[in-house]
């Protein structure tokens, strides 16, 4: 049983647990190493009190499972089995409480559990995982700058496809096809690319405007590599901004530069926050920057913790999360520019290394 499994085995001690129940596919990888979308099949990874974890997956997933994860349990069903008299029978009829996730089971998979099941109580482990995935170990940290390298790199071959009249969608496609080109799963989100007045709306749909003169470009892009995600953003000038857009990229970067230098074990995400938050109102664009500063990063692209203004808890060692100040004055333009990061034990590793100078392409 590794380290995860361990954890939880003393969470249910803890709250008097006698089974436990992972749905969300995200963290029956993150326990087990197996990594599928089931689409509506039932996929679970499972435990008794003082037993070895288990997996349910569809008969047809059972090959890839034993491949993929370090679980020697492993029970199926086939399209026309009920998955879960398979579940009540691999938790030898368990009963008691049971923790799941709340946070994911549907109502009808609930109603199912419970008339084939004969738990008295479900608690939710939701909190748990939370915990677990805030710090990450050095193997996830490794996989996440994996996944930054190899954004990094389709970045770079984006921005040879960038010249006058190209559009939104035709960049996001080059985008798309480097993505997969380079090895990576698949986009994290919906790669964004936006011109001109488009940038500054932070969550703009990139279309079929043109790409002239004059204009900045925003790429906000991601990918998944072996279960983990990236999300960087970068801003460009397409040929010489004007005054005012130099100075927004200014304030910006500084911002970025002032909150990662203040990063390290033991302050609040909230001074993060403050600390980019500060530069951007002293160059009197406070109002410009309605966004958090950032997010956790992991196994899902959005995960705890938030780092704003009002999150008190403290910075750890394997925390990850990104750092993304952006101003957006509409009419005239946004900039955003976002990396990701790592906390270590004594203060900081940035995992991106795409340049964040003022960059002015043609
Ligand atoms: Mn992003
Ligand atoms: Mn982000």
């Amino acid at each position: 049983m590794n380290l995860k499994w361990s954890t939880l085995e003393h969470q249910m001690q803890e709250h008097g647990i006698q089974s436990l129940l992972i749905t969300d596919p995200k963290h029956v990888y993150y326990l087990t190493g197996f990594l599928s979308n089931p689409h509506e099949r039932f996929l679970a990874a499972a435990m008794t009190l003082g037993e070895e974890p288990f997996l349910v997956v569809p008969a047809l997933d059972e090959e890839a499972a034993h491949a993929a994860s370090d679980i020697s349990r492993i029970y199926t069903h086939t399209d026309t089995d009920n998955p879960y008299l398979v579940l009540n029978q691999a938790l030898k009829g368990s009963s008691g409480t049971m923790a799941l996730e709340k946070n994911h089971l549907s109502v009808a998979r609930f109603e199912s559990l419970q008339e084939h099941l004969t738990f008295a109580r479900y608690q939710d482990l939701g909190p748990w995982l939370q915990d677990m995935r805030v710090r990450k170990s050095a193997d996830e940290i490794a996989k996440i700058k994996h996944a930054v390298l190899l954004i990094e790199q389709v970045l770079k071959e984006g921005l040879t496809k960038v010249k006058e009249g190209v559009t939104e969608n035709e960049l996001v496609a080059e985008i798309e096809y480097q993505i997969r080109r380079l090895g990576a799963d698949g986009p994290s989100f919906d790669s964004m690319v936006l011109f001109g007045e488009k940038t500054a709306l932070p969550h703009g749909v990139p279309g079929t405007r043109k790409l002239k003169h004059g204009d900045l470009l925003m790429y906000d892009i991601g990918v998944y590599a072996d279960g983990y995600a990236s999300d960087i953003t970068r801003t460009f000038a397409f040929g010489e901004p004007s005054p005012e857009l130099t100075q927004i990229y200014k304030a910006v970067l500084e911002a970025n530069e002032q909150a990662i230098r203040c990063i390290r074990p033991g302050v609040t995400f909230a001074s993060i926050d403050l600390a980019a938050r500060t530069v951007i109102d002293q160059a009197g664009y406070g109002e410009y920057f309605m966004h958090r500063l950032g997010h956790g990063l992991g196994i899902d692209v959005h995960e705890y913790p938030c780092v704003h203004g009002k999150n008190e808890a403290l910075l750890q060692a394997g925390n990850v999360f990104t750092v993304e100040p952006g101003i957006y004055v509409p009419g005239v333009g946004g900039v955003r520019i976002e990396d990701d990061i790592a906390v270590t034990p004594d203060g900081v590793e940035v995992l991106t290394s795409f340049p964040k100078t003022l960059t002015i392409l043609e």
